[in-house]
């Protein structure tokens, strides 16, 4: 059996060679104190690609949204968002559990976004029977799709308009700059704070970068701290996330072509595919986990779901885009 291509997340590449060898060398010091050089080299550097004044470094961007909609919202207060949204998803409810946060969702339409009269009727008026409306979060890639710059902008003028904070979840933001051929502080502008993950395409083992105001920011290391996100010589995981976005963000585009190459092998075979930057969906009549078995057999690895994601990333190369379409050309 040749290497195993791995289509259930971008999140499984494992560091490179070139990665292990900064880490390994990363000048380090106690992160908690502020010691440590290649953390603030991180923080700074991603600070001035997105354009906001601050970054702060978090293991995962689950803490990092929660710290976020902490700094945010005080207890009782609400967020704007969409049902679809990971942070109301797939983080373990920790806005209502850890921040006392309430969450009002909003449906995401077919292009991912939320309709911007809904979010307007959603905000509420100062009445005490009322949860006090403070933050809207949009997501950016969702589900792979990508918001455009128009909508964003009025989004954020609503939010703005309503004295809103508005919240970026952009685990995925670089592969939708790639994916609109545009820089990350044109598509972040107008945001107060936004979270982006080094661990998903950009090929990072571990991290998330929260960038915001230097206020905000000060908020979300007390918040961080609370959580339990204080990391000591986190340099060795800073490095991997300065090595990812100085080698990995300008081959995003690879991952695009790999998805859309897939989701026409798949087409081809009759199987309907959506594609939206490195995420095909493939709608499924069978039973999904007979279909993971077989593709299994043959070194592909997806999970059983009847909507299947496949993901492409780092460590899936053209080779192994068609060896899944043969695959899936092979189940009976
Ligand atoms: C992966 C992801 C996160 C954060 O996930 P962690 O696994 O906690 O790092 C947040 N939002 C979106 C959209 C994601 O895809």
């Amino acid at each position: 059996m040749s290497t195993i291509v791995d289509l259930r997340s971008d999140t499984v590449t494992r560091p490179p060679a070139g990665m292990r060898r900064v880490m390994a060398e990363a000048e380090v010091g106690d992160d908690v104190f502020g010691d440590d050089p290649t953390v603030n080299r991180l923080q700074s550097q991603a600070a001035d690609l997105f354009g906001l004044e601050a970054g702060l470094f978090f293991p995962s961007g689950t803490q990092s949204n929660l710290a976020a909609l902490m700094a945010h919202c005080g207890r009782g207060d609400e967020v704007l968002l969409g049902q679809e949204a990971h942070t109301y998803v797939h983080e373990a409810g920790g806005a209502a559990v850890l921040g006392s946060i309430h969450m009002h969702t909003l449906a995401n339409r077919a292009d991912g976004t939320l309709d911007l009269d809904e979010v307007a009727a959603a905000i509420k008026p100062d009445d005490p029977h009322l949860a006090r409306t403070r933050l809207l979060t949009l997501e950016n890639t969702i589900g792979g799709r990508v918001l455009s710059r128009t909508y964003l902008e009025q989004a954020v003028g609503l939010a703005r308009q309503h004295g809103l904070a508005a919240h970026l979840d952009g685990a995925r933001i670089f592969n939708a700059a790639a994916a609109l051929r545009t820089d990350v502080k044109t598509l972040c502008a107008g945001f107060d704070s936004v979270s982006v993950c080094l661990s998903k395409g950009l090929g990072a083992p571990v991290g998330t970068l929260l960038l915001g105001s230097a206020g905000f920011i000060a908020s979300a290391v007390r918040i961080r701290k609370m959580l339990g996100g204080g990391m000591r010589q986190v340099g060795v995981l800073a490095a991997a996330g300065l090595y990812a976005l100085e080698h990995n963000v300008g081959r995003l585009h690879l991952d695009h072509a790999s998805a859309a190459r897939l989701a026409e092998g798949l087409s081809a075979l009759g199987l309907p595919a959506e594609c939206h930057t490195n995420m095909v969906f493939v709608r499924l009549t069978g039973d999904p986990q007979a279909l993971a078995a077989h593709l299994g057999r043959h070194g592909i690895l997806v999970l059983p779901e009847r909507r299947m994601r496949l993901v492409t990333h780092l460590d899936v190369d053209a080779a192994g885009v068609e060896r899944a379409v043969a695959a899936f050309g092979t189940y009976r």
